[in-house]
């Protein structure tokens, strides 16, 4: 490995040309004496030339679109087009300030309020809030509602959300936060929810129902409609985690199919890079009745002018962000609608969906495919389940040897309820050429399990960082060069 920043130490060097200074900057007159660092600060004497250096180093060791396939199922690592990026940067949105008077930025409420206006008619529902900033923001919000919604009708008895078993982990957790009980059931052999097991379920304590659909395993609720009868029947309501939208968009309006509420993913379906923790956007969505319930403000249109509309105050669960959630990130949706309109956002859909099944399909031979009867939808999910019981090779071997390969590895070991999973996600924005690459590396792999066990148990070999030690990782992390 090339010499750390450190290494290249030379005392005296320098990688800056400033002139002298001047001023008087004595510590001591702004902090106590006691607090003043008495050594130096051990920092390397190098130029310019060898920062650069470092920095670009760096910025190549990690793994990022840009540079390699990403299929890293459920966080729909797709390419965003980079003129968002340019667009949203224009002194115009950048040099805004929320407290404006309204006159003064009716072309940035425009455009909210036109996001608002495109997400709540691709999904089906009445309005939309973009003030969550996250999809588990997003549930938080929509828990939240459900708790409004319940309390305004003297519910008091309303005490447990259900979800299945294959549910992102973000959902228990929100329904938590929200001060409810969950109760998780089971999914079916074909990977659907399993009616009579919610059924069993059911009672006057039901609160409501939290769905993802398409499911983390990849396919398409089709009961939704039975299960929202059976959930309003007791009058609760119907909670959609719209993180998978990225497989249905311009195909399906979930609120035309018995959801109350549904959250998107700007981050994961329009056009925000994501990894490493944010910024995000986790707007929500909700039928008619539930408007009222929704932070204020919203943002709304009356005689040609936009304006902040918190005329249902009394009623609204009140804010969840300050202002309009991340405004940058709202942008870029809106770009990303309006550049692909509804034809362009069907055709993403149609092709995030075409690309998983095409690779599912040439890997059914040398995985164990769990769930294979009927097509996928964006994702799949491969089991290392033939490889683990013929040659001891665990799932994370086979995702380490896929970064080998050049690759980020799938999401391994989710959802929980298959064993060893490996949770596949090509998106649309891959070529048919990248899938062909990567299925050929997958399939060299399954041949390696054979031949060469011990090159897996050792993977990665070609990554600046090899093999950690997780454990040790997170117990005794040591990220401090000692030089
Ligand atoms: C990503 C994801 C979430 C959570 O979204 P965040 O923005 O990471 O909070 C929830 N559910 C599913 C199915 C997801 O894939």
């Amino acid at each position: 490995m090339a010499k750390t920043i450190f290494e290249k130490h030379s005392l005296g060097r320098k990688g800056y040309t400033l002139p002298a200074n001047d001023v008087d900057v004595s510590l001591s007159r702004c902090f106590p004496e006691k607090f003043l660092r008495k050594e130096e600060v051990k920092l390397p004497d190098v130029s310019e030339l060898d920062v650069m250096r470092h920095f670009l180093e760096l910025s190549h060791m990690n793994h990022c679109i840009e540079k390699g396939f990403y299929p890293l199922g459920s966080c729909t690592m797709k390419y965003n087009p980079k003129i968002n990026e340019t667009l949203v940067r224009n002194d115009s949105f950048m040099n805004l300030h929320p407290f404006q008077e309204e006159d003064t930025v009716q072309g940035a409420l425009e455009i909210l309020y036109e996001l608002q206006k495109d997400l709540a008619e691709i999904s089906g529902f009445a309005n939309v809030t973009l003030q969550p900033v996250a999809g588990a923001h997003g549930e938080f919000t929509g828990l939240k509602i459900i708790r409004a919604y319940h309390k305004l009708k003297g519910n008091t008895h309303k005490k447990k959300i259900i979800f299945p078993d294959s549910a992102h982990g973000t959902n228990p957790a929100s329904v938590i936060l929200t001060g409810y009980d969950v109760v998780e059931i089971k999914s079916n052999e074909r990977g659907m929810v399993d009616i009579e097991d919610l059924k069993a379920h059911i009672d006057d304590e039901t609160a409501g129902f939290m769905l993802t659909n398409p499911n983390t395993l990849g396919l398409f609720e089709s009961q939704v409609e039975e299960i929202a009868e059976i959930i309003h029947s007791v009058d609760g309501l119907m909670y959609m985690d719209g993180a998978n939208f990225n497989a249905i968009m311009g195909l399906v309006k979930p609120g035309e199919n018995g959801f109350d509420i549904m959250h998107f993913n700007l981050h994961k379906t329009f056009a925000t890079p994501h990894g490493g923790g944010g910024p995000g956007g986790g707007p929500i969505g909700v039928r008619e009745d539930l408007v009222k319930f929704l932070p204020v403000p919203m943002i709304d249109k009356k005689d040609g002018k936009f304006f902040l509309d918190y005329s249902h105050k009394e009623t609204s669960i009140g804010k969840v962000q300050s202002f309009f959630g991340n405004f940058a990130v709202n942008i870029k949706a809106y770009i990303y609608l309006k550049m692909l309109g509804p034809k362009g956002l069907r055709r993403v859909a149609e092709n995030a969906v075409i690309n998983a099944n095409y690779i599912q399909k040439k890997l059914e031979d040398h995985y164990f495919i769990p769930y294979k009867d009927i097509y996928c939808m964006h994702e799949f999910i491969a089991s290392g389940k033939w490889q683990k019981d013929k040659y001891g090779i665990k799932t994370l071997d086979i995702a380490k040897r896929i970064l080998d390969k050049g690759y980020h590895a799938p999401t391994i070991y989710f959802p929980l309820i298959v064993p060893e999973a490996m949770m596949i996600e090509p998106t649309e924005t891959e070529s048919k050429e990248t899938l062909d690459e990567f299925i050929n590396a997958m399939i060299e792999i399954a041949k390696e399990c054979e031949t060469s066990p011990d090159l897996l148990k050792e993977a990665p070999l070609n990554t600046p960082v090899r093999r950690v030690d997780d454990t040790l990782a997170v117990r005794q992390l040591n990220v401090k060069f000692e030089w």
